[in-house]
């Protein structure tokens, strides 16, 4: 599908035939060619026509849109998953011999990832604190790629993101954000001069807990690179009906933020006056340069008086689960996470407290949530 042809699409909005709100689903695996001098001008790159939904769909290509613009990059990419995005993203801008500056807390199959999988191929791999890597200009001197979240995973640290994408642009060093928390509608990390932005967007570009999915904004030259290497070759492509139902959750993508959003101000306003809560990790306006707003997911850490089973337990309307992003709210305790197999557990290697426990907001009446997490701490505090 021609450019022209996605923004008529997409202006209508979304609208496909016959008048029909949303677009249609192309589930095919090929598009066929009338004659053979159309076959071999798309086979030479001279038309850009869709070939191949391995490589190419014009159901995908509406998300890849509508997230490209959203992040205000060039172009976007899909993945079959948000890991899809990052292993694809990590494997076509590195080298054996290459070196690589991670933040500390990464998301922990990231961490896996970089531990077993680019370290044995030669990737030489370090972990910062984002104050350590914001402080010194030089620690990114002859680093190939800083890989970055902010906030990063359980412990919602955030980190100056126009500061380091200038220490890594004076250093040629390529600057990539894992932007699941935020969103396109809190933080813009392109705009700060970070040179390539993910998300799993299984969270909450979806918001329905019912796709799993990545996808990767950038300029057209990295995209590109994507699209020439990892996309076809390791060939983790989104599909069809999986981008149909992410245009579905970004039409309403605002709107569940600011719901996100207000309970969490609630959370957070409450809880810091709890003589049981030691520290709620929740990350709001401003915090640093660029961050427009605070997202549902947070940690706290309890005064040691609480029993953080007992507490979970009694918890009626905050479902046990990984993940977050959708309608239903979510708790994860750390001692649960930290009980996942010992040596690539970035949990224990970053020192995560086991007194620890992520709550995901989800959509659920505000009060209705609080009521039930504070009857649940009052019954397990001692
Ligand atoms: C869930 C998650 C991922 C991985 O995404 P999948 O879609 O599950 O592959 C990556 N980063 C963060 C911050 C996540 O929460």
């Amino acid at each position: 599908m021609r450019d022209e042809d996605l923004k008529t699409q997409l202006s209508r909005p979304h609208g496909g035939d016959f008048g029909s709100v949303t677009p249609p689903i192309y589930q095919t695996s090929l598009f066929t060619f009338d004659d053979f001098t159309a076959f071999e001008a798309r086979m030479a790159g001279e038309s850009d026509r869709a070939l191949y939904t391995r490589v190419q769909n014009p159901t995908v290509a509406s998300f890849e849109a509508m997230m490209a613009k959203a992040e205000q990059g060039e172009a976007a990419v899909g993945f079959a998953s948000g890991m899809a995005a990052i292993s694809s993203t990590l494997f076509a801008l590195l080298k054996p011999g290459d070196r690589m500056v991670c933040i500390d807390h990464v998301y922990p199959d990231a961490y896996r990832l970089m531990e077993r999988m680019l370290r044995p191929f030669g990737i030489e791999i370090s972990y910062h604190s984002g104050a350590e890597i914001e402080s010194d200009p030089d620690l990114l001197r002859g680093v190939d790629v800083v890989y970055l979240e902010s906030p990063n995973s359980m412990m919602m640290e955030v980190v100056d993101l126009q500061k380091v994408a200038a220490h890594a642009k004076r250093h040629g060093c390529i600057s990539v954000i894992d932007n699941s928390w935020a969103t396109p509608v809190f933080q813009n990390p392109l705009t700060l001069g970070i040179d390539i932005v993910l998300h799993s967007a299984t969270k909450y570009i979806c918001g329905h807990s019912d796709t799993v999915a990545g996808v990767v904004i950038s300029s057209a030259k990295y995209i590109g690179m994507l699209r020439d290497l990892t996309l076809p070759l390791l060939g983790g492509k989104l599909a069809p009906m999986e981008s149909w139902l992410l245009v579905r959750g970004l039409r309403t993508l605002p709107a569940r933020m600011r719901e996100h959003e207000r309970t969490a101000n609630i959370f957070v306003d409450r809880l810091s006056v709890l003589p049981q809560i030691k520290a709620v990790n929740s990350p709001g306006p401003n915090d640093v340069p660029g961050l427009k707003g605070r997202s549902g997911l947070m940690s706290i850490e309890f005064a040691p008086e609480v029993d953080v089973r007992r507490f979970a337990n009694e918890l009626t309307l905050f479902h046990f689960g990984v993940s977050w992003g959708g309608f239903e709210s979510l708790v994860l305790p750390a001692a649960v996470a930290l009980a996942q197999e010992g040596a690539t557990n970035s949990l224990k290697r970053f020192g995560v407290p086991d007194t620890m426990v992520r709550l995901s907001l989800g959509l659920e009446e505000a009060e209705a949530l609080w009521s039930d997490f504070k009857s649940a701490l009052d019954k397990a505090t001692a």
